[in-house]
């Protein structure tokens, strides 16, 4: 069996992406075409890239739904927004602090109580 990969399906530009489990680009390509994200692309323009960091024996061939999911496995460097923070709840532009989805607000929260402060003491 071929072992499950991690791609970054995306349209030509770039821009936007979705994360999907496959086993080569041409495998992530065919189950990403028509997806609500990127259903204005052509099956030609859409680019994959395979994330070789990212680990995803455990999950389903397809395209992974769970876009916070992609995120802490670090897929995505962001969200947009549209997604509820681990933290506060609220819907904001996401980033991976640690293994969680946090917005700025509470990743400022995070800076403030960061270890190295007690270590100067
Ligand atoms: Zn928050």
């Amino acid at each position: 069996m071929e072992k499950k990969k991690a791609y970054y399906v995306s349209d030509s530009d770039g821009e936007y992406g979705i994360f999907v489990v496959a086993e080569s680009v041409k495998h992530a390509k065919r189950m990403s075409w028509g997806h609500e994200c990127l259903c204005n692309e052509e099956y030609i323009d859409l680019k994959a890239k395979w994330n070789k960091k990212v680990k995803v024996d455990d999950l389903e061939y397809g395209v992974q739904d769970d876009f916070k999911e992609g995120l802490r496995r670090g897929v995505f460097s962001f969200l947009d927004e549209g997604y509820d923070c681990d933290e506060c709840e609220s819907e904001a532009f996401l980033t991976k602090v640690g293994d969680k989805c946090l917005c700025s607000d509470c990743e400022d929260k995070l800076d403030k109580t960061e270890p190295s402060e007690v270590q100067k003491r």
